[in-house]
């Protein structure tokens, strides 16, 4: 009868109009509704009555303003006062230059306000917050209701008020809060002693007591993650259950993969090799994801990996994520592989691709290198056995490789420098299992790294000089200034103009740019590698992936511009070889987190440590925001906050994998159900639903 996947409009008090200012918040659904959970609440508590306001203390008072008086004292700044009164009396609230928020006071308002309380002829909130209510609101729900301490606060759209809101999701809940299915099995609430669904959502929406809605919140949130955990579990499964290739290895390729190398491999690299062997062996497919700071050395354990499959007769691919990157990769590899009989390939925009594809296709070459999209269009390989996709540090556009061959899924080593947060670990990246690389080569120094206000430039300019005129090469990397690509490359190409022509006149400055034609960014990059160009300005396509050790100083204009995981690929590209490298970040501050950013690069190198402050600065809302980074839409949780739920989420997931793969028991339906209505599109490979 009463089916919350019914739209909305079958709640009272929904008409056509609200249906719509609704579907706004993306409600459409009675479920939808009932799973708008509060922003925040009101506590009650909190509530003064005007006529026992004290001053030095915090106070909210709920009240109708009687006056507003705006005194300017010139462009934007003045005293706001708003006069509000009670049934206990009236007192007033005063803003500081902020004179525009005098528009949002008319005499008459019922608002609720909170701040702090001083004496000054009258009592005053200074600067308080502050939010529009309708009478019947905060009448109707919180101030003649005793029983209801903590008022619902929920995110509005235009035309949508706290107090229209509120008894939609009352009338919601009264109607259908019966039909809402129970997704957790009985033994499960048990365990975590969590309330019932119905329950759950009273307590949510209408909490008598903070511990009420702490108790709801914990059950929704523990939901909320069981049902996306347990989406990871299941394709976890069936990935690992698909027919893969059992791959051989012997001492002989071993010695003769590792006479290639020219140098020892550190012990993580080791640890990765062992990791991936033992995947490569077994007959279900690989799944791993590698991840190791810029420069730890991952390339090369992807080389040994690639080796193995051709030395098993097959072919191996790797994917970067740009050109530069692909053509890199190509030369290192073919610097690596010379002298060997394995034939390697750069699959490129070029005018050679087609000459490449058909050598693909017959078996003529072994290893093939190019970019995610060249990749993913049109290669048929004549015996695909490994990929490799090197993501660097865009993990949010994670690709996973559906390449097929013949039926039988390759193996997969996905490539990050950007460590992966515990968070993403249990998420995004739930189904790979994880090798880290945690040491750099020997012998590396870690980069120094200084700030320096862009007013004293020439002293970071001298440095170059200095640094260059003892050997070493400098990069300077001009930032993102506008969207436009232009603009960017004019910018770049001044900065370009100038140093060549009146800072470093003595030296030989080269442009790098994304804009540049491929043959063009090639001898740019040969003659920097070569020693020819000493100071080297770029865009930031030099961000990944680029190899030369002598370049030991790196300037970066407008620092603050950039994002920290940003500057921090920057840098990996200085301090690769045995002279000590130097980090310049030119410019100035103008927030409180561009401040913030710098000084961790100047604090620390620790790749671990950067993404994390990255996520603190950023939050995770910004990183996760949307589906397409394949972040779970988690309304309620929070990935970083409610962490040990999500652990707990994902060993429950696994365990109710294990026991039921397919979900077929009765108890497990409404499970099933919830999990293929949010991710069926993810699910695709596994095969139930
Ligand atoms: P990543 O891909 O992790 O950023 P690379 O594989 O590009 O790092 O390696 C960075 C540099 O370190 C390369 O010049 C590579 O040849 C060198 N390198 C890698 N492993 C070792 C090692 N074990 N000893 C010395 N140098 C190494
Ligand atoms: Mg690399």
């Amino acid at each position: 009868m009463a089916d919350v996947n019914d739209l909305v409009q079958y709640v009272r008090g929904v008409g056509p109009k609200r249906e719509e200012l609704l579907e706004r918040l993306g409600v459409r659904t009675i479920r939808d509704l009932l799973y708008f959970f509060p922003r925040k609440y009101h506590d009650r508590a909190n509530l003064v009555p005007i006529e026992q306001i004290e001053a030095d203390t915090r106070a909210m008072v709920f009240g109708d303003v009687v006056k507003v008086n705006l005194f300017r004292r010139g462009r934007g700044r003045g005293i706001l006062t708003v006069h509000v009164r009670d049934h206990t009396g009236a007192m007033k609230a005063v803003w500081y230059n902020q004179n525009y928020l005098a528009q949002q006071f008319d005499a008459g308002d019922t608002v609720l306000l909170w701040g702090p309380v001083r004496f000054y002829k009258g009592y005053e909130l200074v600067n308080p917050n502050f939010e529009h209510v309708g009478v019947e609101e905060h009448g109707g729900v919180a101030l003649s209701d005793e029983q209801s301490r903590l008022v619902p606060v929920y995110s509005l759209t235009e035309g949508l008020s706290q107090g229209q809101l509120r008894p939609m999701i009352r009338a919601a809940l009264d109607q259908y809060g019966d039909a809402v299915p129970e997704l957790l099995p009985e033994p499960v609430r048990r365990r975590y002693d969590l309330p019932g669904i119905r329950e759950a959502l009273e307590h949510a929406h209408f909490p008598e007591s903070a511990e009420d809605k702490d108790r709801a919140k914990r059950r929704l949130i523990y939901e909320e993650f069981l049902v996306f955990q347990l989406a990871i579990a299941l394709r976890r499964r069936a990935v690992r259950s698909a027919p893969g290739i059992a791959f051989k290895t012997s001492g002989e390729f071993d010695r003769r993969a590792r006479d290639l190398f020219p140098f020892t491999l550190t012990e993580s690299q080791e640890e990765a090799i062992a990791a991936i062997q033992s995947d490569m062996r077994s007959p279900r497919p690989m799944n791993r994801l590698l991840q190791g700071d810029v420069g730890c050395g991952k390339t090369v354990v992807a080389l040994y990996a690639m080796l193995m499959a051709v030395a098993n007769k097959f072919q191996a691919a790797i994917m970067a994520p740009t050109e530069i990157l692909a053509e890199q990769h190509y030369r290192t590899m073919t610097r690596m592989l010379d002298g060997s009989r394995v034939r390697v390939g750069l699959l490129s925009r070029s005018s050679e691709r087609r000459e490449v594809l058909d050598q693909v296709r017959r078996g003529d070459l072994d290893i093939v290198i190019g970019t995610h999209a060249v990749i993913q269009s049109d290669v048929t390989f004549h015996r695909l056995g490994f990929v490799v996709i090197d993501e660097q540090h865009k993990f949010g556009v994670m690709q996973r490789a559906h390449l097929r061959w013949k039926g039988r899924s390759p193996d997969v080593l996905v490539m990050t420098a950007t460590p992966i947060p515990r968070t993403l670990a249990l998420t995004v990246f739930g189904d790979l299992d994880v090798s880290t690389i945690r040491e750099l080569p020997p012998g590396r120094r870690p980069v120094q790294t200084r700030h320096i206000e862009p007013e004293r430039i020439d002293r970071a300019y001298q440095f170059i000089r200095e640094q260059v005129a003892s050997g070493r090469q400098a990069y300077v990397v001009c930032p993102l200034v506008e969207q436009s690509e232009l603009v960017d490359l004019r910018s770049a190409t001044a900065t370009a103009t100038e140093l060549d022509d009146r800072v470093f006149p003595e030296f030989t400055v080269g442009l790098l740019h994304g804009r540049m034609p491929r043959d063009q960014k090639e001898r740019v990059m040969a003659a920097f590698l070569a020693g020819d160009i000493q100071v080297l300005v770029s865009t930031i396509v030099i961000e990944v992936g680029i190899d030369v050790p002598n370049a030991a100083v790196m300037l970066v204009r407008h620092a603050e511009r950039f994002g920290l995981a940003q500057l921090h690929q920057l840098r990996g590209r200085i301090g690769r070889g045995p002279h000590q490298a130097t980090c310049l970040l030119v410019g100035t501050a103008k927030s409180d987190d561009a401040r913030r950013r710098i000084e961790v690069m100047c604090e620390t190198a620790d790749g671990f440590r950067i993404a994390e402050e990255d996520l603190r600065i950023r939050g995770t809302g910004q990183l996760f925001g949307t589906r397409q980074h394949g972040l779970p839409d988690v309304s309620i949780g929070d990935l970083q906050e409610d962490f040990d739920l999500l652990e707990q989420a994902r060993d429950d997931a696994a365990a109710l994998a294990r026991a039921d793969p397919r979900l077929e028991r009765p108890e497990h339906a409404p499970l099933r159900d919830r999990m293929l209505d949010l991710y069926r599109d993810r699910l695709s490979l596994i095969g139930i639903g």
